[in-house]
């Protein structure tokens, strides 16, 4: 039964975050450039040096398949991601007393492989949505979007959609595109700006 003692806002459903998993909570960087350097020994990479999210275009005698191959070599040996941040899950709870959280992801691990990561890591979530690829995200229709990639970024931004860039070394910011975005895109440096943005209501309408 609704009574008129509940205020509208009260009634509103919740404001939806689509959650990243590869590089915006998972840290598949750490094990990508262990494998890298291993494989292919003139790359001498480092974290910080992974500038380009296609690490193929950083190793020149590297295939966008045996890249990909790399990915799904790690997603195969889930248990070894750690956190991109050891406080995500506890901001996660906190973040979810005010939001439904989708974790959308592009990653190339199974079903499985990816939502047992989830739960070994403690990472709440209320809907699961394997996507095909990056671009498909913006069929989510969330709220809010949490990335560390720029060119999702810039496709849900048009959309008239909020996005938190996590900056990591190969997010390919562009600070113009920043400024044009009427504060539609924001970046957060770590995952406690990302508590920050979220939890003050900075973001909401
Ligand atoms: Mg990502």
């Amino acid at each position: 039964m609704v009574t008129k003692d509940v205020p509208i806002e009260a009634q509103q459903a919740k404001k939806v975050i689509a959650l990243d998993v590869d590089g915006t909570i998972a840290d598949l960087a750490t094990q990508i450039v262990k494998i890298v350097n291993d494989r292919y020994p003139d790359a001498h990479l480092t974290v910080e040096q992974l500038t380009k999210y296609h690490v193929e275009d950083l190793v020149p005698s590297m295939t966008r398949a045996e890249f990909i191959g790399i990915l799904k070599e790690i997603w195969d040996n889930y248990k070894h991601i750690g956190l991109v941040d050891n406080s995500i899950p506890a901001i996660l709870r906190e973040v979810h007393k005010d939001y439904e959280i989708h974790v959308v992801t592009a990653a190339v691990g199974t079903d499985d492989q990816i939502k047992d990561w989830l739960r070994i890591n403690n990472i709440t979530y209320d809907k699961f949505v394997h996507v095909k690829h990056q671009a498909d995200k913006q069929n989510e229709g969330a709220d809010i979007y949490v990335d560390d990639y720029f060119a999702v970024a810039k496709q849900v931004a048009v959309l008239d959609k909020n996005v938190i860039v996590i900056k990591q070394p190969w997010s390919e910011i562009d600070e113009q595109v920043i400024l044009n975005s009427h504060n539609k895109i924001v970046v957060a440096q770590t995952w406690v700006d990302v508590r920050e943005l979220l939890l003050p209501k900075m973001l909401r309408k």
